[in-house]
């Protein structure tokens, strides 16, 4: 498994990939690798011959008042994990190397950007597209794999990449949760004893919702107050909760097969996100 910083570099070894007739495969992450990370590289390790996998915490994405410096980081374990599954390539570039002095170009989703997440983040899903963008560009992959975790960045990715003409098969999987259903996430470091026991309330939120839509709710008003109570009981502060078309992300009137509820929601000062498809 090579370790490479620069650009040039790994645009070389992605050169030299492709004369091989080499499917290339990438999971784009910003390391401090758990299950859920895992997960998608042994996806992507199965439906491509030259697995990248890469590590950058991208300023772009974050917030003036968010946690882009304490994001948690330990590359050495990220190596050690990585290898182990077999992946051939990290790409681990500096925000230097990335957004180099004088840097000016971003590329958006519009008004898709703007939705849930976007609604308290209105330049993060910029950040992400652009970041992925630019991956996509050095790298060169077939196959690309994102966690529905983040479903909303997965479904703007995919419009990017059907907007722009891009040659590349996203590919998404499944949420990976803790064994007591609380999603896999590299903030969940941030929560102390308390706020980790509370924060099961999410889950236990969506698993209500799902269990109710089998029973016969169908109003969207109805089933995100009942949520909200569930979740404010435990302290959480909500974000938003809401009921949307999978594939557009607009707002259902009447919850069917395919809405996805999802939510966003702080507990202390970590937001955390989860979301089901009914
Ligand atoms: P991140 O490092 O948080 O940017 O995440 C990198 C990729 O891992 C994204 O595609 C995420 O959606 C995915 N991911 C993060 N947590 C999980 C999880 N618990 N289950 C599945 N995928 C995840």
């Amino acid at each position: 498994m090579r370790l490479v910083r620069r650009i040039a570099q790994a645009k070389r070894i992605v050169e030299r990939t492709q004369k091989r007739e080499l499917a290339i495969g990438l999971v784009p992450t910003m390391g401090y690798l758990h299950e859920g990370h895992l997960s998608l590289v042994r996806i992507a390790r199965k439906k491509c011959d030259f697995l990248i996998v890469s590590i950058f915490v991208n300023p772009t994405q974050f917030g003036p008042k968010e946690d882009f410096r304490r994001y948690p980081r330990d590359l050495r374990r990220d190596l050690r994990l990585l290898k182990m599954e077999g992946v051939d390539l990290v790409f681990y570039p500096s925000v230097r190397e990335m957004y180099p002095a004088g840097y000016r170009t971003y590329v958006e989703v519009h008004e898709w950007s703007r939705l849930l997440c976007g609604a308290s983040r209105p330049t993060h899903f910029r950040g992400v597209t652009t970041v992925v963008l630019k991956l996509f560009n050095i790298l060169a992959p077939d196959i690309a794999v994102f966690g529905r975790k983040d479903y909303q960045q997965a479904v703007i990715i995919g419009k990017m990449v059907k907007d722009l003409n891009l040659r590349i098969r996203v590919i998404t999987g499944p949420i990976v949760r803790e064994k007591d259903g609380l999603a896999m996430s590299s903030r969940n470091k941030y929560l102390n004893a308390r706020e980790r026991k509370n924060a099961l309330v999410l889950g236990e939120s969506l698993k209500w919702v799902r269990q109710a839509y089998k029973r016969g709710l169908r109003d969207p008003q109805a089933g995100i107050l009942r949520m909200n109570r569930m979740i404010k009981g435990k302290g959480g502060r909500i974000d938003y909760i809401e009921m949307v078309d999978k594939n557009t992300l607009e707002p259902v009137r009447k919850l069917k097969k395919g809405t996805l509820v999802a939510l966003a929601v702080f507990f202390g000062k970590t937001r955390l996100i989860d979301n089901t498809i009914l």
